[in-house]
């Protein structure tokens, strides 16, 4: 598409767009004086649907009218409700999503499972990079095992004086370690440069090579398009309070293939993971659902749900494919916006991208913190990044416009 940067132009992009409507369907911060903030930290906490308080409102009034007879109503199968909006996130079937627990915590229940070193096959592969609760959780199943981190961890990272990985380099590297490789864990979209890898790709060589593959889809899920299931990915996890706008600390997803459904290996078990038809009959040998459900533990956490459920009706509404779309336009205009007004600044995310663009800027912080002054919300990042996330169901091209010029004066103070 080509560009003008301009006002003006920024303004048509904004009459074309199907989805400019969405805003509206969400609370958008404003200053003390009422001035809409520029709010491009989807990336980070995405803002509340204004349905998100009425499907809360719903559940406190059942709780309150009618105690645990709204748990026969409703809350055994509550989040059910989640699997369809999952299922058409990520790629996946119905069996093989699941809501439950938090982000990190499903990633320990995943490494549970699909981490099973034997023989010479023992070594993670990892990006170096990588966010640090992933670091944390892939060290603790290394040493649960009784294995030291530096045996066992192959870190795939960019090159030398290069800013972001290249899938043909983890390639190479999981085909020279194929023999000693159990698990490639990696991050979709990596946190901090925003560069989207090669799923379908990474995936493909890992099966031919008997190596399990798993995925942190953080800054993936409803962010890019994904095919999982098709993929053949063994196992992911996402939380759903950023790009999802479930609200803080939001109830998490998982995926497990449905090759894996009839599991005959290790795996943590709890109640919600039974056979539902037997579960309350209270039966004390576990007979698992023969989905992805197996892997859940506690009964659903009904008041973290139920934002995510007006979210999540939105997602299911516009469709992954208009989402992704839209994102992308806003980081390319971003991008040519960008370039054309300060040449100076270094966009350190590649093209496959969603719609975060990480940049470093001259001036570093002061210029971070003029722009929080002015009423731009983004995140930073040391040494010198700033993470810039217009969110495709609440942001507009104009904002964009409007914050490369207040970055230009924050640049030239
Ligand atoms: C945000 C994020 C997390 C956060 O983990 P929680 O368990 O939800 O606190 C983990 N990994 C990645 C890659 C993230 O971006």
């Amino acid at each position: 598409m080509n560009y003008e940067n301009s006002l003006s132009f920024a303004r048509s992009l904004d009459q074309k767009d199907h989805l400019s409507s969405y805003r509206n369907e969400f609370h958008y911060p404003k200053d003390d004086h009422e001035n809409e903030l520029i709010y491009f930290c989807g990336n980070s906490l995405g803002l509340q649907p204004k349905s998100a308080s009425k499907q809360m409102d719903k559940e406190f009034s059942m709780w309150s009218k009618m105690g645990v007879l709204g748990q026969e109503e409703r809350w055994i199968a509550y989040h059910e409700k989640l699997t369809k909006p999952f299922a058409n996130l990520v790629g996946g079937k119905d069996t093989e999503v699941v809501a439950m627990n938090a982000l990190t915590v499903n990633i320990h229940l995943l490494l549970i499972s699909f981490y099973q070193p034997e023989k010479r096959k023992i070594k993670i592969l990892m990006e170096k990079d990588a966010f640090p609760s992933d670091h944390y959780a892939i060290q603790s199943h290394i040493e649960f095992h009784g294995y030291k981190l530096k045996d066992i961890l192959i870190e795939v990272a960019p090159r030398v004086g290069e800013k972001v990985m290249r899938d043909q380099d983890i390639i190479d590297l999981i085909e020279k370690n194929s023999e000693e490789l159990a698990l490639i864990y990696l991050g979709g979209l990596n946190y901090y440069t925003g560069q989207a890898l090669d799923i379908e790709a990474i995936t493909s060589i890992a099966i031919s090579k008997g190596i399990k593959v798993g995925f942190n889809l953080a800054h993936s899920a409803g962010n890019v398009p994904l095919e999982l299931h098709d993929w053949g990915v063994d196992f992911a996890a996402w939380c759903t309070y950023k790009y999802l706008c479930g609200g803080p600390g939001a109830p998490a997803g998982t995926f497990i293939h449905d090759r894996h459904h009839d599991w005959k290996g290790p795996r943590l078990l709890g109640w919600w993971g039974h056979n539902k038809e037997s579960r309350f009959e209270m039966p004390s040998l576990f007979d698992p659902i023969q989905t992805s459900e197996a892997w859940q533990i506690s009964n659903a956490p009904i008041m973290g749900m139920a934002p995510l459920i007006a979210s999540m009706e939105i997602f299911n509404q516009v469709g992954m494919s208009s989402i992704s779309q839209k994102g992308k336009q806003l980081s390319s205009f971003l991008e040519y916006v960008l370039k054309n007004t300060l040449p100076e600044v270094n966009i350190i995310t590649p093209k496959k991208r969603g719609c975060q663009l990480s940049i470093a800027v001259p001036g570093g912080r002061d210029v971070f913190n003029f722009l929080h002054d002015e009423g731009v919300v983004c995140d930073w990042r040391n040494p010198d990044v700033i993470r810039v996330a217009p969110h495709p169901l609440f942001n507009s091209f104009v904002e964009i416009f409007r914050f490369v010029q207040i970055l230009k004066n924050a640049i030239e103070k």
